[in-house]
C-alpha cells in the first residue's frame, strides 16, 4: 500500500524549510513514506491510540502514524526550525496533530495524553538509550505506554532482545525483558536515511506485560545489574562486593554460583538476586 495524505514529498518539505540535517541533534531523516508507513504499522492498530513521537523532525514518521490512522500524535521536537513543516502537517490532520517544542528529556508528555497511549519515533540517536531506560524503569508497572516502536542502531537494538551467554546482554536486555516483550521487527541499512548514518538502524518492538514475568523492585534490580555488567568480565562475588558484605550468600540464597560472570546469569536469577538483597 503506498501513503498518501496530499502534503508536499519531503524532499520539498526539507528545501522549503531549509531543513539542512543537523549532526548534534542527531538529525538522520527518514524521507520515504512507504517506509515511514510500514514502521507506523509495526506498532500495532492505532486507531483507538494515542501516539507519543519523539524527535518528529520535517514529519516522515509522523505523516506515517496519521496516514495509518492514529486518533492523535503528540511530537516534542528540540529543533525549533522544523516547526513550520509540522505545522502544515497539523493543518493536513486538523485536530490529531499536537506539537511540543523543546528537549524530550525535559518535557513529561503525560499530561497532553489519552490513554491508551503507544509510543513510536525514530530517536535522535544520542539521547535514545536514555529514553528507552526511562520507559521501562517506572516504578510502578504497568506503565502509561501499552507499546513502543522505536529506530535504534543495530547495535543497541541487539542489546535489547539479547539472551543469557551474548556479548550484547546486559542491562538493558534485563530491562527490556523483565516487563516487556521485545522483538527486532525491521532492520535498516545506512542509505535509508538522509544523510546515511555510519551504521546500520533497527525498529525494536515492546509490549507492556500486565506484570512482571518474576517479581523485584526496580530499583533494586536496575542497581544490582548496572553493577554486575559493569565489570562484566568479573565474577559475580567481585563485581558485587560493594552490595553486601556477605555478598557469597546473597548469592548462593538467589541460587546463583558465586563464582559465574553476569553474561551468564538468567533475567529470572537476577530478580531472584534483587530480592535476596532486599531482604
Ligand atoms: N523522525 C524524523 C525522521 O524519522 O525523519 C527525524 C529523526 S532524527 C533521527 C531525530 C530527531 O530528534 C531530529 O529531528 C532531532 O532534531 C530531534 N531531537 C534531537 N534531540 C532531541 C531532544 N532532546 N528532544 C526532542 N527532539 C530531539
Amino acid at each position: 500500500m503506498s501513503v498518501i495524505d496530499t502534503l508536499p514529498p519531503l524532499r520539498d518539505v526539507i528545501a522549503n524549510h531549509q531543513l539542512s540535517a543537523r549532526k548534534a541533534l542527531g538529525q538522520n531523516f527518514l524521507l520515504d513514506l512507504n517506509l515511514t508507513a510500514k514502521i507506523a504499522r509495526q506498532a500495532g492498530d492505532l486507531s483507538q491510540c494515542d501516539v507519543l513521537e519523539i524527535g518528529p523532525g520535517p514529519g516522515g514518521l509522523t505523516r506515517g502514524l496519521l496516514a495509518e490512522g492514529a486518533r492523535r500524535v503528540l511530537v516534542i521536537e528540540k529543533d525549533a526550525r522544523c516547526l513550520p513543516a509540522l505545522e502544515e502537517i497539523a493543518a493536513a490532520y486538523p485536530g490529531r496533530l499536537q506539537i511540543l517544542t523543546g528537549d524530550a528529556l525535559e518535557i513529561d508528555p503525560l499530561a497532553h495524553l489519552t490513554p491508551p497511549i503507544r509510543v513510536a519515533a525514530n530517536l535522535p540517536y544520542n539521547i535514545g538509550t536514555e529514553l528507552l531506560v526511562r520507559w521501562l524503569t517506572p516504578a510502578e508497572w504497568p506503565p502509561y505506554w501499552q507499546s513502543l516502536t522505536l529506530m535504534f542502531q543495530r547495535e543497541v537494538a541487539e542489546r535489547i532482545v539479547a539472551q543469557p551467554g551474548s556479548k550484547a546482554y546486559g542491562r538493558l536486555a534485563i530491562l527490556a525483558q523483565w516487563r516487556s516483550t521485545a522483538r527486532i521487527v525491521m532492520s535498516l541499512p545506512p542509505e535509508a536515511f538522509t544523510p546515511p548514518p555510519k551504521v546500520s538502524s533497527a525498529v525494536v518492538h515492546l509490549e507492556a506485560l500486565p506484570a512482571p514475568r518474576y517479581p523485584a523492585d526496580a530499583a533494586v534490580l536496575s542497581h544490582v545489574v548496572a553493577t554486575a555488567f559493569n565489570q562484566r568480565r568479573k565474577m559475580l562475588r567481585a563485581a558485587l562486593k560493594g552490595l553486601a558484605p556477605n555478598i557469597e550468600e546473597v548469592l548462593e540464597a538467589a541460587g546463583i554460583p558465586p563464582t559465574e560472570r553476569a553474561e551468564q546469569v538468567s533475567l529470572e536469577r537476577f530478580c531472584a538476586l534483587a530480592r535476596a538483597l532486599k531482604a
